[in-house]
C-alpha cells in the first residue's frame, strides 16, 4: 500500500508501521484514533443523546482522516485496510466513551457492492463513498411482520421497463436520514417453500430521487440515540441499473456483509466492556467509604475482575473471527460466536461498573447510563442472542433445526 493514497490522518502513520498495524494489535491506529476521540468529550455525547441529534462532527472528523473508507480498495480510493484495522477503530471509539453507531456502517455496507457489484458501478460510487462525498451507510432488510425470518420479507420490487417499482415496509432502518445511498433487499420473486431465501434482491437506492418520491422516513425514538427509522415505500422507482448482484441472490449477496457486521459490533462491545472495567475500576480505587477505597473489597473487586475476564476471552474470539474473515476463510460462525460473547461480557460490564458508582452511576455526567443503553442494543441487533444460538447448534453442532 502506498502511503500517498491513503486519506487523512490514516496517511500519516509510515508504512512500515502500517505493516505492523496489520498484526493484531493495531497499535498505531488505536492511538491516533484515541487522539482523534479525545476531540470528543463525554459532554460532546450527552448533549446529542438528551436531543437525540446525530454526531456530525465526530462523524466529519472520522470521514476526513480516512477511518471510515478503511476497508476500501485503495484502487477505489480507500485504505485497503482488514477488517481487523476497522475492528480496532471501533474498538477505540466505543473505548473513549464514543459511539460508532452512527457511522459503523459507513465502513461495511459497501461490501455487498465491491463483492458483487459490476465494474460499472463499483467506479460510479465507490470513489464516492471512499472521499465521504456519498454515504452508504443504511441497510434495509427487517420488516415488521417478518422479524428474524428474513424469508418472509414482504417488500416487493417489480421491474417494468428499466425501473423496478418498490412498494412495501421496513422498520428500524438506521441512519436512513444521514445516507446518501441505501442499500435495500426486497423481493423480486415470491417466496419459494423450497427454497424460502431465494427470489430476493438488493438495490441501491438514491435517497435524494426517493424521499418524497414514493420513500417516507418516520424517526423512530428509542431508548438510545441512534437514528433509527420506519420506512414506507409506495411505487417507489429505482432504475434497474441499480440492481446490486444477481437477481433473485440478495440475501446470498449481503451474508458475507453480514459476517463484517457482527465482528465490527462485536468489536465495539469490546471498547464498551474495557470503557466500563476501567471507569469501574478508576471508580472503585478513588471512591473511599468505611475508611478506605470500596475497591478493597472483594464484593466489589471480583464482579470487575470478572468483568475483566469476560471481556479479554470475547475479544480472542473477536480477534479469531476478523482472521478468518481477512483470510478469506469461512467464519459465519466464529463471527456470531464473537458478537454473542462480547455483547453479554459488555453488558455484564455495564450492569458492574454503574453497580460500583452507586447512585452517581446513574447520573448523566458520569457516561454510564448512555454507555449503559447504548451497550445493550447488542444482544438484539443485528441479531439476537437465540438466533446464534440456534445458528451454533444447527451448523457448529448438528442438532436438528427448530424452524
Ligand atoms: C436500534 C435498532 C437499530 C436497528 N438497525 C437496523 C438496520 O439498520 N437495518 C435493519 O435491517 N435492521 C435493523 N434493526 C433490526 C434488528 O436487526 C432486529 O430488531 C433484530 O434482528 C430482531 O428482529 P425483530 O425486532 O423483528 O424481533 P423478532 O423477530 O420479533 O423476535 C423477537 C424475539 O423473539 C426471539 N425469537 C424469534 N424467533 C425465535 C426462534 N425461532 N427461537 C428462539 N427465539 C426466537 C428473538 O430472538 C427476539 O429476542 C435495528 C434494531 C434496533 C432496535
Amino acid at each position: 500500500m502506498t502511503q500517498r493514497n491513503r486519506p487523512g490522518a490514516l496517511a500519516q502513520l509510515s508504512n512500515d508501521t502500517m505493516q505492523q498495524a496489520e498484526g493484531p494489535s493495531h497499535a498505531d491506529i488505536r492511538e491516533a484514533v484515541r487522539r482523534l476521540c479525545g476531540r470528543f468529550d463525554g459532554a460532546y455525547w450527552q448533549v446529542l443523546d438528551r436531543e437525540r441529534a446525530y454526531p456530525a462532527a465526530f462523524v466529519k472528523a472520522l470521514t476526513d482522516d480516512g477511518y471510515l473508507s478503511i476497508l476500501i480498495p485503495e484502487a477505489y480510493g480507500g485504505a485497503g485496510l482488514p477488517l481487523a484495522a476497522a475492528a480496532a477503530v471501533l474498538e477505540e471509539i466505543h473505548r473513549s466513551g464514543g459511539n460508532g453507531a452512527a457511522c459503523h456502517a459507513q465502513m461495511y455496507t459497501m461490501g455487498a457492492l465491491l463483492r458483487h457489484g459490476s465494474d460499472e458501478q463499483k467506479r460510479r460510487w465507490l470513489p464516492q463513498i471512499a472521499a465521504g462525498t456519498l454515504r452508504l451507510q443504511a441497510f434495509a432488510v427487517t420488516e415488521p411482520d417478518a422479524g428474524v425470518d428474513t424469508s418472509r420479507i414482504a417488500t416487493t420490487a417489480r421491474l417494468e421497463g428499466d425501473s423496478y417499482l418498490v412498494s412495501g415496509r421496513k422498520i428500524w432502518i438506521s441512519r436512513a436520514e444521514h445516507s446518501d445511498l441505501m442499500l435495500l433487499l426486497c423481493r423480486t420473486r415470491p417466496r419459494d417453500e423450497a427454497h424460502p431465501t431465494r427470489g430476493m434482491s438488493l438495490l441501491l437506492v438514491e435517497m435524494k430521487d426517493a424521499v418524497g418520491k414514493g420513500l417516507t422516513i418516520r424517526p423512530v425514538r428509542t431508548m438510545l440515540n441512534h437514528a433509527t427509522t420506519e420506512l414506507f415505500f409506495d411505487e417507489l422507482k429505482v432504475p434497474a441499473g441499480n440492481l446490486i448482484g444477481a437477481e433473485g441472490e440478495g440475501f446470498r449477496h449481503v451474508l458475507d456483509g453480514m459476517n463484517a457486521e457482527r465482528i465490527l459490533i462485536a468489536a465495539e462491545c469490546i471498547g464498551d466492556g474495557r470503557f466500563f472495567v476501567d471507569r469501574a475500576t478508576a471508580y472503585a480505587n478513588q471512591r473511599e467509604v468505611f475508611g478506605g477505597p470500596i475497591g478493597r473489597n472483594q464484593g466489589v473487586q471480583f464482579p470487575i475482575a470478572r468483568a475483566y475476564v469476560q471481556i479479554e476471552a470475547a475479544a480472542g474470539m473477536v480477534e479469531r473471527a476478523a482472521g478468518l474473515f481477512d483470510a478469506g476463510r469461512k467464519c459465519g460462525t466464529e463471527a456470531n460466536m464473537a458478537k454473542m460473547l462480547a455483547s453479554e461480557a459488555s453488558w455484564f460490564a455495564a450492569d458492574v461498573c454503574l453497580q460500583t458508582h452507586g447512585g452517581f452511576g446513574f447520573a448523566e455526567e458520569y457516561d454510564i447510563e448512555r454507555k449503559f443503553r447504548e451497550t445493550r442494543l447488542y444482544q438484539t441487533a443485528p441479531i439476537p442472542t437465540n438466533l446464534i444460538l440456534s445458528h451454533v447448534a444447527t451448523h457448529a453442532l448438528g442438532l436438528p433445526k427448530s424452524f
